[in-house]
């Protein structure tokens, strides 16, 4: 719940502080000639430029196509809306840029996840450049272009804003999709989504405001970079599988601890059997179980992914009998967990017949999963002058949980 919440904060800080930058850097046109007024106009495609290349290098293909789109929308302001709005071609690039911004939005929020290096990855990095070729041809070769339309919803724009009422209903779209979508999938591209979309707004709502365009597209362009430099820290830290820290986490949290702790190995008993038996896909359901029950039941502990089917509970400012009883819930709740086993091959076409055995399932446990558990801690492993004691502790666990097993699975061992 707080992850969700500072999640959804830093797209309204970026837009509070490019809104305040702007109120107290800006308050006159930008000048060209004045050396901070034209870092300030360069800010955005440094920022964008930065996000675009972060976005290839870590594959993620559609906050590179964002981050181009931004860059190109960027461009377009500062080269064709410094004139009146209600001239030519100002009006028509400002109309096609508060319909196409929200819609485009709104596409990256809804396209699945790819790769930079899979060929799909070429309609979200590729979108805007062809939509700007294909609308400036059409320009080219018709000036009147979408002049009536344009003039027509700039005289009628709602809210004090030049924007139309499709304009405003995009926006709307693209806000609210984002919105739920990263309360709901918790990925960090539909919370760039949301920080874009807003800000967005706030250029073309506002774009009366001097330099404003310059600020919310630095704003845009921080609030990527941000995200994906936090996806790359979680790539590094987090196990893909479970979502729970890795053991490089672990490692780097216990050069944090200081005082006394407690580590707890736990071992998925005869997890090899499971995997044979029930298949690997199975078996990695089964490791989320297992990840996402220690999350929930171990009072004070916090879980890592030590490595296979092995987890490591690392409980902070506890003594070794302290926190038995939270491993003895944790032990519980693992081994009374029913995981029913549905065979997707034979999987019934009828629904009728699907949801009776869907049923008969439910009432039988397919599939019994147990832990081993060695725990040891701080003040009972023996330290004197060991030179890594966090690894000492750990070793100590490890031997418990080696007991543990030979004295017939499904138990905790103390060292
Ligand atoms: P024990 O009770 O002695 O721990 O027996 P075990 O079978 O659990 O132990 P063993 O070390 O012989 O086998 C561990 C198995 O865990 C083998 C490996 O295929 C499986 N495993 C490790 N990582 C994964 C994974 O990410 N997914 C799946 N499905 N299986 C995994
Ligand atoms: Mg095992
Ligand atoms: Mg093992």
């Amino acid at each position: 719940m707080l992850s969700t919440i500072v999640r959804l904060l830093l797209p309204l800080t970026c837009a509070v502080t490019a809104l305040l930058l702007r109120y107290l850097l800006a308050d006159h046109p930008l000048n060209s000639n004045n050396q901070l007024d034209f870092l300030l106009l360069q800010l955005p495609y440094i920022l964008l430029g930065l996000a675009t290349l972060l976005a290839l290098l870590s594959n993620h293909a559609l906050e590179a196509g964002i981050s181009i789109s931004l860059l190109c929308a960027y461009w377009l302001i500062q080269t064709y809306l410094q004139s009146p709005l209600n001239s030519q071609p100002a009006s028509q690039v400002f109309y096609l840029l508060t319909l196409l911004s929200p819609a485009l939005m709104i596409t990256y929020a809804l396209l699945p996840q790819s790769s930079c290096l899979q060929l799909q990855a070429l309609l979200p990095i590729l979108l805007t450049p062809l939509i700007v070729l294909l609308v400036a041809g059409l320009l080219a070769i018709n000036q009147q272009l979408f002049l009536t339309s344009a003039s027509s919803a700039l005289s009628n724009g709602l809210m004090g804003t030049y924007l139309s009422a499709l304009s405003w209903l995009l926006y709307f779209a693209a806000i609210s999709l984002s919105l739920g979508l990263s309360l709901c999938r918790q990925q960090s591209i539909h919370n760039s989504v949301l920080g874009c979309s807003l800000m967005s707004l706030i250029t073309y709502g506002w774009i009366q405001l001097n330099s404003v365009s310059a600020f919310m597209f630095s704003g845009m362009g921080l609030l990527l970079a941000i995200n994906l430099t936090v996806s790359l820290l979680q790539i590094g830290y987090r196990d893909d599988l479970t979502q729970i820290g890795n053991r490089r986490a672990l490692q780097q949290t216990a050069k944090t601890l200081r005082g006394p702790y407690s580590v707890a190995m736990v071992d998925a008993d005869y997890f090899k059997k499971i995997n044979d038996q029930f298949g690997h896909d199975l078996g990695d359901q089964a490791l989320r179980v297992i990840a996402s029950l220690l999350k929930q039941t171990a009072e004070g502990g916090k879980p890592f992914r030590y490595g296979g089917e092995e987890f490591c509970l690392l409980f902070k400012g506890k003594s070794q009998q302290e926190v038995l009883d939270a491993l003895e819930t944790c032990r519980q709740a693992i081994a009374n967990y029913d995981m029913v086993v549905r065979d997707k091959q034979h999987r019934p076409k009828k629904l009728k017949e699907g949801e009776i055995r869907r049923g008969a399932s439910r009432r039988k446990s397919n599939l019994r999963l147990t832990v081993s558990i060695g725990v040891a801690s701080s003040d009972s492993a023996n330290l004197n002058g060991s030179f890594n004691p966090f690894e000492q502790v750990l070793k100590s666990a490890d031997q418990a949980l080696y007991r543990a097993k030979a004295s017939g699975r499904n138990c905790i061992q103390a060292a």
